[in-house]
């Protein structure tokens, strides 16, 4: 029975939790449902903090409006199961949600091959472009974001080229 504790804030790596945003609002051009808070997860394994436990090891889950994400997952990884989670919130803002959870899943995991394939199907490599693209089309977006967001691993080494602007 895997146990489970939210991340706080600090303890978020920013590129992903930037990253489930972006992915939140792409979705959400689709969903058009009142956005769920997110928050990371992480399994816990000898003792310490547990927020909630699990019969089956979890990569997310959508509760009281409230999307929960394990944390260190690849993008393209993270990409599906925010979107399968966010559908799960529109499941339950829509009054679609269906008995069976058979077919609730089904439905979450056909939302998140339709957001793949309206991403152009990327690779790894390509996920976070094609998402910085979709997410351009609707609002600008913020040199700090997309830079981050592309520039994998490059903020974690301290470089910051944007401290001296404004
Ligand atoms: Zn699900």
């Amino acid at each position: 029975m895997p146990n489970y504790r939210v991340l706080k804030h600090y303890e978020v790596d920013e590129r992903e939790s930037l990253i489930a945003q972006v992915t939140a609002e792409v979705a959400n051009c689709i969903l058009h449902i009142r956005l769920p808070r997110q928050s990371f997860i992480e399994e816990v394994y000898n003792g310490g903090v547990v927020d909630f436990r699990r019969d089956e090891p979890i990569l997310g889950l959508y509760h009281l409006n409230h999307v929960y994400v394990l944390k260190g997952l690849s993008d393209i990884d993270l990409v599906r199961v925010v979107s399968h989670e966010y559908r799960h919130g529109w499941q339950v803002q829509s009054g679609e949600y269906w008995d069976s959870f058979k077919l609730r899943e089904y439905d979450a995991g056909l939302f998140s091959r339709e957001l793949a394939s309206y991403l152009g199907h990327p690779s790894e490599s390509q996920i976070a472009a094609r998402l910085i693209t979709a997410y351009g089309m609707r609002k600008p977006i913020s040199l700090y974001v997309r830079d981050l967001i592309l520039n994998k691993g490059a903020w974690k080494n301290g470089v910051n080229k944007y401290q001296f602007e404004s």
